[in-house]
């Protein structure tokens, strides 16, 4: 099956709330125009040289979505073109992005990776970790920042218990931190949650993004590109 038909399949069965991320890693910039004409503007990559090749190669009009863990010595190259960055894990991070950001005078889009797995590696805030370094005067010092909501992955498993608990908890985290800041955070909306094996449950526990790869593309061929 062609890219854009899976797409459209996807697209398709997914609430009109949830925005579909084509996640396009490691797939080439063909397979992209394909989902492109089939009318996905949101796509998805996790490596920054990638992310700026394509964006060189490809339409204006398509919004970038950084998904994968972020070096700080490499914000400057990506806050230009970026629509949002999923992957804020550090508080050493979101200062540098709202420093490139001022210097172009553009307001970022990011989301607050947690931390909801039960693998060591994945990166992200725990509620308690956001709980102590998040306050209202960070926040309001980042003014090239707009926080817009919360990213986070299940772990790998099969069991589906464990992954719906898992986004569950995601979106209490989501909910005790649009409390805690409601009034300076107009734009925290989004829970981006939910992948190809798993964003029918990301969606019943309150996703808006879903990012989905290989459903899409198919396998990721680490030669194509
Ligand atoms: C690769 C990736 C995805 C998409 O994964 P698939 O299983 O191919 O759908 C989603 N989110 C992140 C952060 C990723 O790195």
């Amino acid at each position: 099956m062609l890219p854009s038909e899976s797409y459209r399949q996807i697209n398709s069965t997914i609430p009109q709330h949830v925005t579909l991320i084509a996640v396009s890693k490691n797939h080439s910039s063909s397979a992209i125009k394909d989902v492109y004409h089939a009318g996905c503007r949101d796509f998805g990559e996790n490596k920054v040289q990638e992310l700026i090749q394509k964006n060189a190669e490809l339409p204006e009009d398509i919004k970038w979505h950084m998904i994968g863990h972020l070096q700080t010595n490499k914000v400057k190259y990506i806050v230009p073109f970026t629509y949002l960055i999923h992957s804020v894990d550090s508080i050493k991070l979101l200062l540098e992005i709202n420093k490139e950001a001022s210097k172009i005078g553009k307001i970022q889009n990011c989301l607050i990776q947690f931390h909801i797995a039960k693998e060591e590696t994945k990166y992200g805030f725990s509620l308690d970790e956001a709980n102590t370094l998040f306050n209202m005067e960070l926040i309001q010092n980042c003014k090239n920042i707009s926080i817009c909501g919360v990213m986070g992955m299940a772990s790998f498993t099969d069991d589906e218990l464990i992954i719906r608990n898992e986004f569950r908890s995601l979106k209490h985290m989501y909910e005790s931190f649009k409390k805690q800041y409601n009034n300076i955070l107009p734009h925290f909306n989004q829970i981006s949650m939910g992948m190809s094996s798993d964003f029918h449950i990301a969606i019943e526990e309150g996703s808006t993004m879903v990012r989905i790869g290989s459903t899409i593309f198919g396998q990721r061929n680490y030669s194509n590109i």
